[in-house]
């Protein structure tokens, strides 16, 4: 028994010892090791042994099935390395790469940054200003006294008497224009906050404010800006008008509406049968706003403009609920 025990040892080292690959290392672990392997056979002929020879051959059959057993790893071992490289974990190199999930810019983003980089192209500069703004700076320098019924139109939310969360970007009008002297033209991106809350208002959202002053500047420059600046955005063929309107810190003022996206103009429930949509507030900066900074009226003049960007988004993207932009449901914004 136990010279059947080495003699199976010494065959099966022999062998090991001649495998290069694989695939030939298993069928040597299922032709020695395995259920029906040749040193199991043998430990079944043990029954057959005098109770005296059994504790001798018990445990040579154990000491060789465990040298066997090291043997077959060694070797396995030994052929996975010179395979993957010695010393690294197994890794198998046909098997498809894990693709983490990218992220995009949020629609908001995108579009204004779309927004600046077409006003950029034009020579207009990008600042940006405080969200936590000075009365002075959100109103009074733009020309709505505290007694204003402007002021009522915007639901302020008040930190204290003089300060608030600005109502729209127009203070940096006046901040820029504050800090350099003519020309200016720059575009001022930025949250804004009003007490507003249903399916086309949020109590906080996005406006680009511009404003270009200079000498001779026209009405005309404002139309055509503002007209290329439609064109690039919701396409070259879209008609625009500009139909009259009040502001306090522009006049005169106007409001610029673009042919219906949805209808294409005969009238639908967006547009409320107009056929049209209005998307900015403009006009010529008032000359009492330069009174405020400095400015020449007799010398300068300029132009202004306001814009929401969830609703230039809206109209882009045909989105009819506004508080789809800030609820982070991932369907919605993997569309973009
Ligand atoms: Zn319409």
């Amino acid at each position: 028994m136990i010279e059947q025990l080495r003699q199976i040892e010494e065959e099966a080292l022999r062998e090991l010892e001649a495998i290069e690959e694989e695939d030939r290392l298993e069928a040597f672990r299922i032709a020695y090791l395995g259920k029906k392997g040749r040193l199991t056979a043998a430990l079944k002929g043990m029954g057959k042994l005098s109770p005296e020879e059994r504790p001798e051959a018990g445990k040579t059959a154990n000491e060789v099935k465990s040298r066997l057993s090291g043997a077959f790893e060694a070797r396995k071992r030994e052929i996975e390395d010179r395979k993957y490289g010695a010393g690294q974990d197994l890794l198998d190199v046909t098997l498809p790469g894990r693709r983490p999930i990218r992220g995009h810019i949020h629609p908001i983003t995108g579009v204004t940054r779309e927004i600046c980089h077409i006003f950029e192209r034009m020579g207009f500069r990008i600042v940006k200003g405080p969200n936590i703004e000075l009365d002075y700076y959100n109103f009074e320098a733009l020309n709505i006294p505290k007694d204003h019924p402007a002021r009522d139109m915007q639901d302020t939310f008040y930190v204290s008497e003089n300060v608030v969360l600005r109502t729209h970007t127009s203070p940096m009008q006046v901040r820029v224009m504050e800090k350099q002297p003519p020309p200016v033209a720059v575009i001022a991106p930025g949250k804004v906050y009003r007490r507003d809350s249903d399916v086309t208002h949020t109590p906080m959202f996005h406006q680009v404010e511009g404003l270009l002053v200079d000498e001779g500047v026209t009405f005309g420059d404002l139309k055509g800006t503002l007209t290329a600046f439609a064109h690039r955005i919701f396409g070259r063929d879209t008609d625009v008008r500009f139909r009259p309107s009040f502001f306090p810190f522009t006049e005169p003022s106007a409001e610029m509406d673009i042919r219906c996206v949805i209808c294409g103009g005969s009238g639908c429930r967006t547009c409320s049968q107009t056929g049209w949509l209005e998307i900015l507030g403009s006009g010529m900066v008032d000359p009492e706003v330069y009174g405020f900074v400095g400015y020449d009226p007799e010398r300068v003049s300029g132009f202004a403009f306001g814009m929401g960007i969830e609703r230039i988004a809206m109209l882009k993207y045909g989105i009819d609920d506004i508080q789809l932009f800030f609820r982070n449901d991932m369907r919605f914004l993997r569309q973009f």
